[in-house]
This record gives structure tokens, sequence and C-alpha cells, in this order.
């Protein structure tokens, strides 16, 4: 199974989509390395992850006391402080990192309040390239102000023999805001069916599979159900800074127990844990996010090895992106049923102009661009 631990609340970046930056955890109640020795062996995937978990002064204590209890721990970083993350690396060459970049240049940088944060992020993942790390990627969230981009980042990492893990903009609890919509739903859908085909013209099979993900990812984008169903809370779960336990980390209700007063087995084969699997079981948010695509998509077998459904998909899809033949994407999305947003607030965007023009730097031209976005 899947863990993620939420190290810290504590952010440097000051995203659109995400406010956990204006309510920063205190360090001294954060989870700390003594309660986080009280996990089990043999999990999956253990990702640390934040707010940013590089703000952690003992991160490097943490992996060295989680590594050896994974077979792939992972770091999900801003990259805006690669340096701490080196030693880490030339210490555990296949530590999975994956950085967050949310576009190419000044749109990264606008959306994720980062000065120079996509230059930063360039040169950080060059020099853990150079460290001699071979689980790198970026990780981006699809959204209205990116989507053109997606492709362009797909192949970039690509040239640079490094990873893409997408996601769609979504609400949940821990981000302190609960207007992430995407506002043409069809635009950007239609956008990722471009980068789908991208990954499976490539030769690498993760690919190939990430982009059945991102099947998956259009139909949340046109709020559709989920290809498979959620199993949160049985196959992956979440511990935030305060040693809660949650199912995941958009529903607040989904709460199993807390490691600083349980230990593991308590909580994760207690009567409450039995409670909030049936609540998973009959959740309506039909969320994919990586954390609970994966896991559902995996086969009982191996974690490593999807459902048969999964590599048909692949495979067949594989065959005619081979044989230059068109995918039919509308045998799998129905266009015709998409989610009324109506509704729906719009999004304010809260950097003020001082702020957004300091970002600016000298890409005038994108700024104008993007402010069609952010000043709806
Ligand atoms: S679908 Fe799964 S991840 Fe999403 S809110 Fe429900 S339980 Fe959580």
């Amino acid at each position: 199974m899947d863990l993620s631990i939420i190290l810290t609340y504590r952010c440097n970046s000051k995203c659109s989509m995400c406010y956990i930056w204006k309510y920063p955890t205190n360090p001294k109640y954060e989870i700390d390395l003594e309660t986080l020795k009280k996990l089990p062996d043999g999990f999956d995937y253990i990702n640390l992850t934040g707010g940013e978990p590089t703000l952690r002064e003992d991160l490097a204590e943490i992996c060295d006391s989680l590594y050896p209890k994974a077979k792939t721990l992972e770091i999900s970083t801003n990259g805006l402080n690669v340096n701490k993350i080196l030693p880490i690396v030339k210490k555990y060459p296949n530590i999975k990192i994956r950085i967050s970049l949310e576009g190419i240049g000044y749109t990264n940088d606008l959306i994720r309040g980062e000065k120079n944060g996509y230059e930063i992020k360039k040169e950080g993942m060059q020099k853990l390239i150079d460290a001699g790390g071979c689980d790198l990627g970026f990780a981006t969230t699809f959204q209205d102000e990116n989507i053109d981009q997606i492709v362009e980042i797909f192949k970039y990492t690509n040239n640079l023999n490094i990873e893409m893990a997408t996601s769609a903009l979504h609400n949940a609890f821990q981000f302190h805001k609960n207007d992430n919509y995407i506002y043409d739903r069809k635009r950007v859908a239609k956008k990722v069916e471009n980068l789908i085909i991208e990954m499976l013209k490539t030769n690498k099979p993760k690919n190939w599979f990430r982009a059945y993900l991102n099947l998956g990812l259009i139909k949340k984008i046109l709020g559709q159900d989920r290809l498979h169903a959620c199993t949160q809370g049985t196959d992956s779960v979440f511990i935030d800074p305060w040693g809660d336990v949650y199912a995941c980390n958009v529903r607040n209700d989904l709460l199993m127990g807390n490691l600083n007063k349980q230990s593991w087995d308590e909580i994760y084969y207690g009567e409450k844990a039995k409670e909030i699997r049936k609540m998973v079981s009959i959740c309506p948010q039909n969320c994919w996010m990586v954390s609970s695509a994966k896991t559902s998509i995996r086969s009982r077998i191996h974690y490593k090895i999807p459902k048969f459904k999964v590599i048909y998909w692949v495979l067949l899809n594989k065959l005619k992106i081979t044989l230059n033949l068109k995918i039919n994407f509308e045998k799998y999305i129905d266009y015709n049923d998409i989610k009324d947003d109506s509704q729906i607030n719009k999004r304010v965007f809260y950097l003020n102009e001082t702020f957004k023009k300091q970002l600016q730097g000298q890409e005038s031209k994108n700024y104008k661009q993007l402010d069609k976005y952010f000043n709806r």
C-alpha cells in the first residue's frame, strides 16, 4: 500500500490553487521522527510531501528512517530548495523526486507565485540529473491557464529523459479554498488528448500507462465518474503534520486515527478505519489525483502490474499510434456529458498588481495573455 506523509504545512510558494502557505504549521508541533519510526516496514510507496517538505530541517534523517520501509520513497517538492535534496539523491539515487512545474516560464511563476521559479526548477533538475538521480520528474496540474503548454512540458521532460506526472485542478480541505474549477472543461479535456497521443508515441511503457491515467483525468475534468473505484483508506492513506491519519486529503471527515496517540495497527485495522472505508466506497467526489488513480488501476498480483483492462487499453492504443491510426477518444469519453458549472463562483486571483509585476520580468506578452484567465 501507499502512504503520503504531509511533513509540514509551511510553504515557500504562493500557489493560486492552494493556500497552505497562508496557514503554516508551527514546526514545534509537526510530526517528529520518533512518531514516524512507529510506521511498519513493507509499504509500496511513501511520498514525503507538504506544504514544502524541504523546509523540514530533519528531512535527511526522515529519509534515512523511511527509505528502508518502502519499495519507493518519493519527495514531492516545489524545487526551490534543491540543494537540500542533492545530498539525499546522492545517497539514494533511486529515490523518486517530483518537482511541481505548472508551465513554461512566466506561466509557472504566476500560477505558483514563485519569482524566477521556472528557471530555478530547471537549474535544480539539471543538478539532480548530474547528481545521478534516476527517478526524476516534473509534476503538472492541468488548468485553463497552462493547458496549452502541457505537450511542450512533456517534450521537455522527455528530452531530459525524466518523467511527467499529471493531475487536474481540484478542491481539497487542505487547500483552504474551494473555488478550484476548470472553466472551459471541454477545451481543457481535448488538449489532454494531445498529451495522451504524445505519450503513446514514445518508447517508454511508463509513458503509455501514464497516458491511461491521463484518460482518467479527462473524465475528471469533464465531471464524469472515475474509470476505477477509489480505494483510499485501504490502498493509500495520508498522514498530516499533526499525525492525523486520513483516507485521503480531499475530505476531512475521513479521519482514521492519530499516529501520535495510536499504533499503526490500531489505526489501520481498527473499527474506525472500517467505517471510513465504507464511506470511501460510496464517495461521490470522483477524484483522480495521482494517489487514488495509480492505486485504483493496480492488479492484486503486484503493485507494479496494472489491471487487465488497463493493459488492454494501453496495448490497443499503442498499436494504433504505431500504425498511424487515430485513437477514437469518443469511444471512451462522452463529450456530451459535461458537468454544468454555470452557477460556480469564479476564483479571484490573489496576487496584487505590484507582486504580479515583480513576477512578470521580461515576459510582458505572456503576462497579458495570462491575465485574461486570472482577472475574470
Ligand atoms: S473519491 Fe477517493 S480521494 Fe476523492 S474524496 Fe472520495 S475518498 Fe477521497
